[in-house]
């Protein structure tokens, strides 16, 4: 078998691994197999991806051989320096960054094939795929689609980390200017296609040798066009309030997939292709169902529009009485309760608690109280950020609950313990058609005989939405941190 045949036989395994491997990622049982699967198919796709950038070197293979090398010890230096840095808080920023890695790619191998097809006395090698429009065309969108996930993700790596404002920035006529930003994209594609005589003068690899002047011309509506993309995915991104990133972020996943999927059409890689198609569409499921779960408009999302609907966050300010409780009260309203639901959220991760809260559970199972977990789906800040953490401290999947599986039991619960959650179960998203949540499904924790709070403050969530479940009359805070307080609790039971 020649190397080209093995390499494409390899190509078509690691394809069936990733396969696999989303396969497992959808279940909790079997998500560590899906993660290795996963794994092994990257390094198959490497593998035989390195094995044809050597057969079709056109330098000395020793080179080509030294120069991969060079930039795999440089990626595996900083990956491998990442993840043993990042904390588990940090894990969706690092996601966004690294989405914005592929646009960044997509938008580079754009330029280079656009550089090595068509560039004034450039030979043509770069078509990989043949046909002159067909090429120009993947080119046009790879830039564009990469562009707008370059900075897209950009803005969101800024919102998730902090380092940006999480309010909506809302430009006068916004949905004009994206519209107006689409048609003057469309209106470059004509100018760039016109210029490269695509149709006419360029077809297929022949464009080389005989690039002129009109073709070096296509660059100027090229790169109009990446300035005008890198401003649509600013916008995009920046237009959306605190409490819909997490669409947006998942909406970012599918986009770095496409931009791949792009890049491997420019490039003339079936696997990227495959890989990209991967990533691009079961991000795009995810979104469909995230924004399902928070009754968002899908549409809207793609749209960058729906941030602003609702009236601008509401301030830090107090709404009321609220009451605060103690450590050993809690111990001693627990052990009197038949079932218990724990409700945690972007707290439990930041005070990293779910090791103790794990052992609360325990103890209360033993003394034969029921206890369960809500888990509201965008509790945290990514997707499954809560069955993380829970299966982190070998909480059973078995008392793990979905919040719609679980919604309907809070008016049969004796206690609820909200361990730093806060927009997740925000009653403002159904009594406040004004709130920037509004129409958001959350965990209806006030409907439990008693709910305790565990936060530090009364600050408001990641949307900057105030709570009025602070001020209900079941509702007792616990004020500290979450890992701190349900240590006490622990030794006072
Ligand atoms: P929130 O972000 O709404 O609230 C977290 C709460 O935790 C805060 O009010 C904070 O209050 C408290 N907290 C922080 N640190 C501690 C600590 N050490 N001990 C105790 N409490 C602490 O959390 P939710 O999980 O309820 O909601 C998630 C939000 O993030 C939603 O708005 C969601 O849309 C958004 N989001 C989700 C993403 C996802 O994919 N899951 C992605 C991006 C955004 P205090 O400061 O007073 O302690």
């Amino acid at each position: 078998m020649t190397t080209t045949g093995l390499v494409q036989g390899a190509s078509v395994v690691a394809a069936v691994l990733f396969i696999l491997s989303l396969a497992g990622l959808s279940r909790q049982e079997t998500a560590k197999r899906g993660v290795n699967l996963g794994m092994a198919g990257m390094v198959l796709a490497l593998g035989a991806t390195i094995a044809l950038a050597l057969v079709r070197s056109e330098r000395p293979v020793g080179v080509t051989a030294a120069l991969i090398l060079l930039v795999l010890v440089i990626g595996a230096t900083v990956g491998t320096w990442r993840a043993r840095s990042v904390e588990m808080t940090q894990m969706p920023e690092l996601i966004a960054l690294l989405h914005s890695f592929v646009g960044l790619a997509a938008v580079l191998v754009g330029f280079g094939s656009y550089l090595t097809a068509y560039s004034p006395g450039a030979a043509g090698e770069g078509h990989a795929t043949g046909g002159g429009t067909v090429h120009a065309v993947e080119i046009y969108l790879g830039v564009l689609i990469g562009a707008v996930t370059f900075t897209g993700s950009l803005v969101a790596f800024g919102k998730l980390s902090g380092r940006l404002r999480s309010a909506p920035v809302t430009l006068p006529a916004r949905n004009w200017l994206n519209l107006g930003v689409v048609v003057a994209c469309a209106v470059l594609l004509a100018w760039y296609l016109g210029a490269l005589g695509t149709g006419g003068g360029v077809t297929g690899g022949s464009a080389g040798g005989g690039a002129g002047a009109g073709e070096g011309g296509a660059v100027v509506p090229l790169l109009l066009m990446t300035v005008l993309a890198l401003a649509l995915g600013w916008h995009l991104v920046a237009a959306i309030g605190g409490g819909d990133m997490p669409v947006v972020v998942s909406m970012l996943n599918s986009y770095s997939g496409w931009a791949a999927a792009a890049a491997g059409f420019m490039l003339g890689n079936d696997l990227l292709i495959i890989t990209g198609a991967l990533v691009g569409s079961s991000g795009a499921i995810l979104s469909y169902i995230m924004c399902r779960a928070m009754n968002r408009s899908f549409v809207s999302v793609i749209l960058g529009g729906f941030g602003q609907a609702a009236g601008p966050a509401s301030s830090d300010g107090h709404d009321g009485e609220h009451r605060e409780t103690t450590p050993p009260a809690v111990a001693d309203q627990l052990v009197a309760a038949r079932s218990v639901i724990i409700a945690p959220g972007y707290g439990m991760a930041v005070a990293k608690a779910q090791y103790p809260v794990a052992d609360l559970a325990a103890k209360l199972a033993e003394r034969g109280v029921r206890v369960r977990f809500a888990i509201h789906p965008v509790a945290g800040r990514l997707p499954g950020h809560m069955n993380v953490l829970l299966a982190e401290a070998k909480v059973p999947y078995d008392i793990v609950e979905g919040m719609d599986e679980i919604n309907g039991d809070f008016g049969e619960t004796d206690v609820v313990l909200v361990i730093g959650a806060n927009d997740t179960v925000n009653p403002a998203a159904q009594e406040d058609p004004g709130s920037p949540i509004a129409g958001m499904p959350v965990l209806e924790v006030w409907k439990a005989r008693d709910v305790v709070v565990f936060k530090r403050s009364m600050a408001t969530g990641y949307a900057g939405v105030q709570n009025p479940l602070f001020f209900k009359e079941n509702t007792a805070m616990l004020f500290g941190d979450a890992k701190d307080r349900v240590e006490e609790i622990l030794k006072a039971l």
